[in-house]
């Protein structure tokens, strides 16, 4: 029995008969067998034409594994997912991704209502996009999340790991491990499975074509937000180690790993800490007067993932109007 390795790629319907070729062409002279027949493709629900074939891999597994998918199933257009892309930061980041032609996948964990609502604007700005209900700390929501994305839209080229929570404000005596528990999986456990699935995707290693993370920590991560939710800011500490090592870990592989630090931000993020009016209550303490907007952070969050930013992984952002 022969080894055999399974792949997928999404291509426009268009395009179909040229990706054909291409793999034919590059199977039929490095391997030689016949395979043209094994080439199936059928229309997906988002009008994708998605090809299957099946590679003999007995004796060309490092071929079929590493060459190959360099070759054939290139992203068309940049493919970003957006953990909580339904609400503030997530929803602005992916309001201005539209705009830049990227196709988006807009994750959100409970509203229903609010991912149906900025769904409809991203395409109302022509986009291709999709949203996806999963929660980010659970690994078998992440991977059906993923899974559809490659269905649907196609190879990622960039991950936003933005979702994340808070507690109410209190000191750590009062904090229930509940809480702790909750805090960590949601703002660490959470990026990093989103950004394993994603390399599993992208990096060279895998077979991918590179791509870019951006991670959204927080001002809180160098303040530590004492007497108000230090797990919140341990959480975020931890994600910037998790940004710097990883974009170490990958940057020899075409993926740039980087992250944004707001400041307070004009969200609804706040009623979870309980008190949502927050940042109009401590804008006159601010250095600039003020809180920052959505959109501010989605600008960075977007060079960052852009070419613009080639040279820059392992770096982070400050959006803190000055904290
Ligand atoms: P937000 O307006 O409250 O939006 C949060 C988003 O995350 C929603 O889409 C929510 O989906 C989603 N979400 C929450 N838990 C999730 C989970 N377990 N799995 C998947 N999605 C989940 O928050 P935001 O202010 O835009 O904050 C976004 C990021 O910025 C967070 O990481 C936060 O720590 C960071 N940040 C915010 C501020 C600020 O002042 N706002 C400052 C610094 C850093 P549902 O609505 O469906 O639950």
């Amino acid at each position: 029995m022969p080894v055999t390795c399974l792949r997928k790629a999404c291509v426009r319907p268009s395009e179909v008969a040229k990706i054909k070729i291409k793999i034919n062409s590059q199977i039929n002279s490095q391997i030689n067998s016949q395979i043209n027949s094994q080439i199936n493709s059928h229309i997906n629900s988002r009008g994708l034409a998605v090809l299957i074939f099946v590679i003999p891999t007995q004796r060309h597994f490092a071929y079929c594994r590493c060459s190959l998918p360099q070759t054939i199933g290139k992203p068309m257009e940049n493919v970003i997912v957006i953990t909580g892309g339904s609400r503030g930061i997530g929803a602005a980041t992916a309001l201005l991704a539209a705009r830049q032609g990227y196709r988006i996948c807009i994750n959100y964990h409970a509203d229903d209502q609010a991912a149906e609502a900025i769904l409809s604007q991203v395409r109302a700005l022509g986009a291709e996009a999709i949203a996806v209900r999963a929660d980010v700390s659970v690994e078998d929501e992440i991977i059906q999340l993923f899974l559809r994305v490659d269905d649907e839209l196609g190879p990622i080229t960039a991950l936003v790991n933005n979702a994340g929570t808070i507690g109410q404000q209190s000191r750590v005596e009062d904090m229930s491990e509940f809480r702790l528990l909750n805090v960590m999986k949601t703002n660490v456990v959470g990026p990093m499975l989103c950004a394993k699935h994603a390399l599993l995707r992208m990096a060279r290693r895998h077979g991918g074509q590179g791509g870019a993370i951006v991670n959204v920590s927080s001002v809180a991560a160098r303040l530590g937000s004492p007497n108000e939710y230090v797990d919140y800011a341990a959480s975020k500490g931890a994600l910037d180690t998790f940004t710097i090592g990883l974009a170490k870990e990958v940057a020899g592989e075409g993926v740039r790993v980087n992250g944004v630090r707001p400041g307070y931000i004009h969200t609804g993020f706040h009623a979870l800490s309980g008190d949502p009016d927050r940042v109009s209550k401590l804008e006159p303490g601010l250095p600039m007067g003020r809180g920052g907007h959505p959109e501010e952070v989605a600008e960075a969050i977007l060079w960052l993932l852009s070419e613009k930013a080639s040279y820059a992984t392992g770096s982070f952002i400050d959006l803190g109007g000055g904290r």
